[in-house]
This record gives structure tokens, C-alpha cells and sequence, in this order.
């Protein structure tokens, strides 16, 4: 069976974890500190908040972004539900703008149609791994004063213009198991903006700023050092990582590009794709019969996503009833096959010839 992800921990994250342990220091400490300033470093910001997992990264930066009750935030359907959810958690509401076909992100020439006066943020997704369009975002956020929020749960390490994302505004990460680097679980949010970041700090840490003194409504969404201490490890070999996973995800559009059945991710030259999933589009309406072809030859996939956010019963009951043709038409044609870094040669040569026998 080839596994559609698998997290890549060795020897380094299990001492590093050991350490922590016998240290005694096994919750929030310095090893988040580090953790935060180098992930800072890496992404290009001043500064950088971890948190408990990255739905919670979300719903911090959406609140030291001042998104409350009564606000919109434009963001994309096709997504997981985090995205949508962290808005809704805040009392605002998202709204959503369809897809560019293809990129899968956000279509930036539809998000002005969508701006009323209670728009506060845009909220793009830079979806598989793929940045979304960020200079026409970045300009659009500058006419209406509106903040820019990214979800870069998908995307560490993938660039826009040369830029890194989560540096465009406040960003996003998500450390799951399954994403491009992990820290079991855990989040991080990116920022340049101090008041962004001293209020993040402090509404992850039960909205405390002085010891058991409170003005603010907070959580706990801490990250530990346990996780921590994974997490330099792991951002230590994510370009090694993301390197892989470009060179695996040419060797796979060099060959299944040739299939007449499949569309294969495209890639723009001002964006660094990190390939979070290599995602492909099944043209011949056969994806039911794939699907099961490819668990019969235990080849992993996913379908992300197979329902979009705005047709979810949760969205229904709250009255959406948007028509997102691009992002509908996506969720029925897309699969995503293995693209991960512990991908051998004769996997990669397993899956091509699969889809190069299928029909
Ligand atoms: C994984 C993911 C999240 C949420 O991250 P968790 O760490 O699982 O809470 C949010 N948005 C997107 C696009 C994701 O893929």
C-alpha cells in the first residue's frame, strides 16, 4: 500500500523529544521561543505566534485582526473546513468568491463583486501547496483597507513573486501530521505587525498579559516544547522536503500529462508550488471507477474536497446557497495521488503505470 501522506520523523525529532522530556520542561518554554524565531526567520516576518494546531492559528489571527460579530470575510469555499469554521467561531461571516480553475485558489478578478461596507479581511487559501494570486489580493486589500489573512495551512515554504507566504499579511500554518512538516499537532501565526502579534500572544494565553490579570477574552491554544522541539527539526529539512515532493510531482505531469483523461496541476513561473497534494483532474467523468481501481492496486487518495464548504449541511442550515460553478465542477473531477518525499522511484513508477493502464 502507498499511503497518500506520511509524516518523516527520525532519529533527530525522537532526541529532541527525549531532551524536552528530561528537562522537565514539557509545556510551554524556551523551545517554543526558538521554534517561533526561527519559523519567523524562515517565512520573512518579524514575527511569529505558535499555537495549539492550525484551526486555532486561524481563529487567533482572524481575532488580533479585530474580525467580530457583524463582519465578512471573503474567502473560498474550496477548502477544509477550518477556514470557514475560524470565521464563524469569531461571529463574523464568511463569504465566498469561486475558484480559478486553475490554480484551485481564490479567483481575485471576482473578489470586489463580494466587498459590502461590513467587509473587514480577505482570507485566501494558497490550496495544495499552490499560492493564490497575491498581488492582485495584496492590491485590493490596499484600496478597501481591508486586513489580509492567509491560510498557508497547505503551503510552508511556497512563494509568490519570490516571497515566501504568511508574509503577505497576517499567515497561517497548520503542523498536522499530514502537511508539509508536522509538530503532531500544532499551528503558527506570521505576522509584521506587532499589535497583530502581541495580541495573538496574549489571547492564545487565556487573554493574559500580566500574571492572572485579564482584559481580554482568551484561550488556551499554547503549543508545548514537546511539539516544539519537533518542529525545528522538522523545519531544519522542509526545503529538503518541498524539494522532493517538486521533483516527485514533475516526474508524475511528465507522464500522466500525456493521458488524455487527466489534467495534471499547473504551475505558474512567479509562484513556487510546494505540493502539498498533487492534484489532477479526471476528464472522462470515470472518477467512481478510479477510485476504486486504485484502492483494488493500493495506491493512497484523497478527494479534497468532495463536498465545497457552501453545500455542507453545517452551511446550508445557516442559509448559504451560493452558486460556485468552478469550485462544484473542481470538487466532482479532482483526485489527489501520492506526492509525499518517502515516495521511492519504483512508487512513482507503480502509480504512473497505473494510470497509464486504467480505462
Ligand atoms: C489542515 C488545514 C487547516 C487546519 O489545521 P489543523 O492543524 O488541522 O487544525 C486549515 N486550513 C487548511 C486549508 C488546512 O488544510
Amino acid at each position: 500500500m502507498i499511503p497518500i501522506a506520511k509524516p518523516l520523523i527520525s532519529e533527530d525529532e525522537i532526541e529532541a523529544v527525549k531532551s524536552v522530556m528530561l528537562s522537565g520542561n514539557i509545556a510551554q518554554s524556551k523551545k517554543v521561543d526558538e521554534f517561533e524565531r526561527q519559523f519567523a526567520d524562515y517565512i520573512g516576518t518579524e514575527y511569529a505566534i505558535s499555537t495549539s494546531n492550525g484551526t486555532t492559528a486561524l481563529h487567533v489571527a482572524l481575532l488580533s485582526n479585530g474580525i467580530r460579530k457583524g463582519h465578512e470575510v471573503i474567502t473560498t469555499s474550496f477548502t477544509f473546513v477550518a477556514t470557514a469554521n475560524s470565521v464563524l467561531f469569531t461571529g463574523a461571516k464568511p463569504v465566498f468568491v469561486d475558484i480559478d480553475s486553475d490554480s484551485f485558489t481564490i479567483d481575485s478578478s471576482k473578489i470586489e463583486d463580494k466587498i459590502t461596507s461590513k467587509t473587514k479581511a480577505i482570507m485566501p487559501v494558497h490550496l495544495y501547496g499552490q499560492p493564490a494570486e497575491m498581488k492582485v489580493i495584496k492590491d485590493i486589500c490596499e484600496d478597501y483597507d481591508l486586513k489580509l489573512i492567509e491560510d498557508g495551512a497547505q503551503a510552508h515554504g511556497a512563494k509568490f513573486d519570490g516571497k515566501k507566504v504568511g508574509s503577505f499579511g497576517t499567515g497561517s500554518f497548520s503542523f498536522y501530521p499530514t502537511k508539509n512538516m508536522t509538530t503532531s499537532e500544532g499551528g503558527m501565526i506570521t505576522t509584521n505587525d506587532k499589535s497583530v502579534y502581541e495580541l495573538s500572544k496574549k489571547i492564545r494565553n487565556h487573554g493574559q498579559e500580566k500574571r492572572y490579570y485579564y482584559d481580554t477574552l482568551g484561550f488556551n491554544f499554547r503549543m508545548t516544547d514537546i511539539c516544539a522541539a519537533i518542529g525545528i527539526c522538522q523545519l531544519n529539512k522542509l526545503d529538503g522536503f518541498n524539494k522532493s515532493r517538486r521533483i516527485n510531482a514533475e516526474f508524475l505531469s511528465k507522464r500522466l500529462s500525456k493521458l488524455d483523461y487527466i489534467e495534471c496541476p499547473k504551475t505558474f513561473s512567479n509562484r513556487e508550488h510546494v505540493f502539498h497534494q498533487y492534484t489532477i483532474r479526471i476528464k472522462n467523468g470515470k472518477r467512481e471507477d478510479l477510485i476504486k481501481a486504485l484502492e483494488k492496486a493500493g495506491i493512497g487518495y484523497g478527494i479534497y474536497y468532495p463536498l465545497p464548504l457552501h453545500k455542507q449541511p453545517l452551511y446550508i442550515e445557516l442559509g448559504y446557497n451560493d452558486r460556485l460553478p468552478k469550485t462544484e465542477k473542481a470538487s466532482e473531477e479532482v483526485v489527489s495521488i501520492p506526492v509525499h518525499p518517502s515516495l521511492k522511484k519504483e512508487d512513482l513508477e507503480y502509480i504512473v503505470s497505473f494510470f497509464e493502464e486504467f480505462k
